[in-house]
């Protein structure tokens, strides 16, 4: 090279690499008849990773759903609903008690125009049998013609939902929607299915944010699961 010139800049050729095979993680489809997708992100986590408030570190063994991701999510099931039911002479009915927080948290996320009911239900034991149920409270708002979304806590076994179902349908509603906070699949005994889930869960039985263990823990602002000996006849 003579004095002066540059060198030639020197093109950086990186030899040719095999062709890398990329792994894809598929979640199992989940069957629901709405776009939204259901969270289980908290089902990636170990579920007694996150460590209760330390007002609660006694009864309660660890947090499954944070508030913030409840709010999150919630905020996510408004907009769908919203969005579904524009337009329409929508009608609310949720299922007493279990509903308190998270009705209470939907409802402001639901722009629409609406009307709001309640129907009392609530679970006993026969001895040793299932639980059969009883109707505290009836519904007053009539429903014909008008479309309804079901508000519940959990989806169990489904029984409630049936029985319920069963009082709503001949009072001739537009159509039935069920938007439920937790779905526990793994219990089912009645083929119903919920169109609107906030999360999908393991067979615990969970408190909290709504959800009561003998009337107690519905003010929990997360939803969690019980210390061991809190619960004694708890059938997950
Ligand atoms: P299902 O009739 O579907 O079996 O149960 C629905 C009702 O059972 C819910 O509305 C709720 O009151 C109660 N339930 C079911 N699983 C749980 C749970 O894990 N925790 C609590 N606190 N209640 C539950
Ligand atoms: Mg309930």
């Amino acid at each position: 090279m003579k004095a002066g010139c540059k060198p030639a800049p020197q093109l950086y050729c990186p030899a040719p690499q095999p062709r890398q095979r990329r792994t894809f993680f598929f979640e199992p489809a989940v069957v629901n008849l709405n776009s939204s997708p259901i969270d289980k992100t908290h089902l990636k986590k170990p579920a007694h990773s996150l460590r209760p408030p330390p007002p609660w570190r006694g009864e309660i063994r660890s947090v499954l759903i944070s508030r913030a991701r409840l709010a999150r999510r919630v905020h996510t099931l408004a907009r769908q609903i919203e969005k579904d039911f524009a337009g329409r002479d929508l009608v609310i009915i949720a299922l007493l008690n279990g509903t308190v927080m998270f009705l209470a948290d939907l409802l402001r996320g639901v722009s629409l125009p609406l009307r709001l009911d309640f129907i009392g239900v609530s679970s006993y034991r026969e001895g040793a049998g299932a639980g059969g149920l009883i109707f505290t409270k009836a519904l007053r708002l009539g429903v014909r013609g008008r479309d309804v979304l079901l508000v519940d806590d959990i989806l169990d076994t489904g029984r409630t939902l049936t029985r319920v179902l069963a009082k709503l349908r001949p009072l001739q509603p537009r159509r039935i929607k069920i938007c439920v906070l937790l779905d526990k699949p793994a219990r089912r005994v009645e083929k119903v299915a919920a169109d609107y889930v906030g999360f999908t869960i393991p067979d615990e039985f969970v408190v909290g944010y709504g959800l009561d263990y003998g009337e107690k823990y519905r003010n929990l602002p997360f939803v969690g699961l019980l210390a061991p000996g809190i619960a004694q006849d708890v059938t997950p």
